[in-house]
């Protein structure tokens, strides 16, 4: 039963930030019984797994693609995804706007962020989506839309250090929303936080929190 680990963390939330319940690993049941409790925000980050628990749970269910996500697997949530969290090249931008105008639709999407201080390969500086951004292929782009930015702490139990690099993301979200969003509503999001650190983030102004092992347990 999760009823009592979801509660307390909906209700650590306030009503204006979206939880995202990061359901990766777990069955199928686990995630209707989060359904039924009211739930309808789900966050996956392998494609496959993503499409078989879509096509067999309810079809009011929001999903959100967390992870990474290669160009050639696009495909395969186009038709349904609401939220893809993590979108990092022009590369991936550009199928995804393919694929979104094969569906008919327009597909929101988040531009991700490297501010830990551990090495990833994923996540744009804030040069790099500067460039992104000023291309003629993205102005040319029909079918995204980018509805703000995404980003992932250090793994650290140095909280001063976590706090700082949310705020450097939520002063990245302020230059890119004055440079390139000034006057389009729809960019207005700043998924930060996760189990650990969703407290300091929303402190720091997170629309957006990814939870998963606080509601449904360690993987
Ligand atoms: C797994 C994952 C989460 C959730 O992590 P928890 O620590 O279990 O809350 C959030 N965001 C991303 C991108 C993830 O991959």
């Amino acid at each position: 039963m999760i009823t009592s680990q979801l509660a307390a963390v909906q209700n650590s939330i306030p009503e204006n930030v979206t939880l995202v319940a990061v359901s990766k690993t777990k069955p199928i049941a686990m995630l209707q019984e989060a359904y039924d409790l009211g739930q309808r925000v789900f966050g996956e980050n392998k494609v496959q797994e993503l499409v078989e628990k879509q096509e067999v749970l309810p079809k009011d269910i929001k999903w959100h693609f967390i992870g990474h996500l290669q160009s050639n697997k696009v495909k395969y949530i186009a038709p349904f995804v609401t939220l893809i969290h993590a979108v990092d090249s022009l590369k991936l931008l550009k199928e995804i706007n393919k694929q979104a105008l094969k569906n008919n639709r327009t597909i929101n999407c988040l531009l991700q962020f490297h501010i830990a201080e551990e090495d990833s390969k994923f996540g744009l500086t804030l040069e790099s989506a500067k460039e992104l951004l000023e291309t003629e292929a993205f102005s040319e782009m029909r079918n995204v839309s980018i509805v703000g930015l995404m980003g992932m702490a250090s793994f650290t139990k140095d909280e001063e250090q976590v706090r700082e690099e949310f705020r450097t993301l939520e002063n990245y979200f302020h230059v890119i929303q004055s440079h390139f969003f000034k006057f389009n509503p729809s960019f207005e999001h700043l998924s930060i936080g996760m189990s650990n650190d969703y407290k300091i983030a929303i402190e720091e102004g997170s629309t957006m929190v990814r939870v998963g092992s606080s509601i449904f347990g360690s993987r």
